[in-house]
C-alpha cells in the first residue's frame, strides 16, 4: 500500500502529457487567433422576469479554432490568464461588444466579464476611458461583470479599482455570487449595482428547498442593500416561477436564449412567450 501511495504521486500518464502538449500548443495559437481574429463574440440575453423583455445583453467569447473546432472559455481564458493575452482578448471582447450594442440599441446595457489579471492592469482605466469614448455610449450602459478573486491577492487594490471604474459611470456587476469565497463584507464595501446568482443555486432551485432557501436569501440581501438582482442559468419552466414568486428581477438562461451571434434577434426569448 505505500510503495502504491509513493507510485501515485510519481506517475506521469500519457493523458497528462497530451494536456500539457494540447496546453502548450493552444498557448501559442491563441496569439495568432487574437492577431487573425479567429476569436468572436456571442451575446446572451438578460430578461426582465415579469415582462419577459430583453434588457442588457452579456458577451461571451468564442474560440472557433481553424482545425481543433469550437474550444470552450473555461479552457482557454486560463490560458490567456497565464500567458497574459487576456488583455488584449479583454480588449477586442470590450471593443467589439460595446460597438455591436451601440450599432443595434440605444437601450440595451451590454455585460463584459472582466478576469482578476485584467483588473490588476494598468492600462484597464484608461482602456475603458477609450471605448467608452470613441463608442460614444453612455457608460452606464456598460456593465463590467468581476468575480470576488479578484479581491483575494490585494483586496484593497481591488475594491480601489473597482471605485475608479465606477467614477466614470460603468456599472458593476457580481458574478457568480454565492460561489468561491462571498462575504458579506464585499457587498458592503465594494461600489456594486448588481448581483449575479450562481448558476448552481439556480439549478437546485424548483426541487431543493435548501437551494430555495439560499436564492430567498441572496434576492432579500440584494433588494435590501438596493442592488439589481440576476439569477444565471435559468434553464426550466420551474425554476423560472420559483424566481417570479421570490421577486427575483432579472434572469438569464437557457430558458430564455442561449448566447447568440451579433447579428440574430437579442429580443427574441422563445421559451418566454410562455409567460
Ligand atoms: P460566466 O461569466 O458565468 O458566463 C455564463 C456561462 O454560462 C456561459 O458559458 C454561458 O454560455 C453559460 N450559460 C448561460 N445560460 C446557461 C444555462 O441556462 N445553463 C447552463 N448550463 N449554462 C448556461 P461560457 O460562454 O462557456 O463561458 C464560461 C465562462 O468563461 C464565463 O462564465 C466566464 O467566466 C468566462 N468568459 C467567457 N467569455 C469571457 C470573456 O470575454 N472574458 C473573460 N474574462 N471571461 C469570459
Ligand atoms: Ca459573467
Ligand atoms: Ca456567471
Amino acid at each position: 500500500a505505500k510503495e502504491g501511495g509513493k507510485r501515485r504521486h510519481a506517475v506521469f500518464t500519457p493523458a497528462m502529457r497530451d494536456s500539457i502538449v494540447r496546453r502548450h500548443g493552444l498557448k501559442e495559437e491563441l496569439a495568432r487567433a487574437i492577431e487573425q481574429r479567429e476569436l468572436m463574440v456571442q451575446y446572451q440575453p438578460i430578461v426582465d422576469i415579469e415582462t419577459g423583455k430583453t434588457v442588457s445583453v452579456e458577451a461571451l467569447v468564442r474560440w472557433n479554432h481553424a482545425s481543433r473546432g469550437r474550444i470552450p472559455p473555461v479552457e482557454f481564458i486560463p490560458l490567456a490568464e497565464d500567458t497574459g493575452l487576456i488583455v488584449p482578448l479583454g480588449r477586442y471582447v470590450l471593443e467589439e461588444a460595446v460597438q455591436s450594442v451601440v450599432e443595434r440599441s440605444d437601450t440595451l446595457l451590454v455585460q463584459v466579464n472582466l478576469s482578476a489579471i485584467e483588473l490588476e492592469h494598468p492600462d484597464l482605466i484608461p482602456t475603458i476611458q477609450d471605448v467608452l469614448r470613441r463608442s460614444g455610449i453612455a457608460p452606464e450602459r456598460l456593465v463590467l461583470e468581476v468575480t470576488e478573486t479578484l479581491l483575494v491577492k490585494d483586496a484593497e487594490r481591488g475594491a480601489e479599482t473597482l471605485q475608479q471604474l465606477r467614477d466614470l459611470g460603468v456599472q458593476l456587476a457580481l458574478d457568480d455570487f454565492g460561489t468561491g469565497y462571498s462575504s458579506l463584507s464585499y457587498l458592503r464595501n465594494l461600489p456594486l449595482d448588481t448581483l449575479k446568482i450562481a448558476r448552481e443555486f439556480v439549478e437546485g432551485l424548483a426541487f431543493s428547498d435548501h437551494d430555495a432557501a439560499f436564492v430567498r436569501l441572496i434576492v432579500g440581501l440584494a433588494k435590501t442593500v438596493g442592488l439589481k438582482v440576476v439569477a444565471e442559468g435559468i434553464e426550466t419552466r420551474a425554476q423560472l416561477d420559483m424566481l417570479r414568486e421570490i421577486g427575483c428581477d432579472l434572469g438569464q438562461g437557457y430558458y430564455f436564449a442561449a448566447p447568440m451571434d451579433v447579428d440574430a434577434d437579442w429580443h427574441a426569448a422563445p421559451a418566454s412567450a410562455a409567460l
